[in-house]
């Protein structure tokens, strides 16, 4: 089960959802990163369970949106667009079944 937000930055109004910080679900885990091809910050599938439950990261983990592998770790919440910090809002919803 994840809990994922609405960040938004108070500069430039991007707006992006996505975990606070690394996540487990049932069958994979995610990483908020900034895509820098993209400009984005996108929940990155970073590892996944097999069937018989053993976790094992991917060796590289892959933009959701272009598929690229030029992603770094979210840092300090700072906006992919201008770099001001992005703020979270109250909204938040569950997506792992
Ligand atoms: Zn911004
Ligand atoms: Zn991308």
């Amino acid at each position: 089960m994840g809990q994922w937000y609405l960040f938004r930055c108070p500069k430039c109004s991007y707006e992006t959802e996505c975990s606070e910080g690394p996540d487990r679900g049932m069958y994979a885990a995610v990483d908020p990163m900034i895509c820098k091809d993209c400009k984005e910050v996108h929940n990155v599938c970073v590892g996944e369970f097999s069937k018989n439950g053993d976790y094992k990261d991917l060796e590289k983990p892959e933009c959701p949106s272009c598929e690229g592998n030029n992603l770094k770790d979210w840092v300090k919440q700072e906006c992919p667009k201008c770099g001001d910090k992005m703020k979270r809002s109250n909204q938040s919803h569950i997506l792992w079944d």
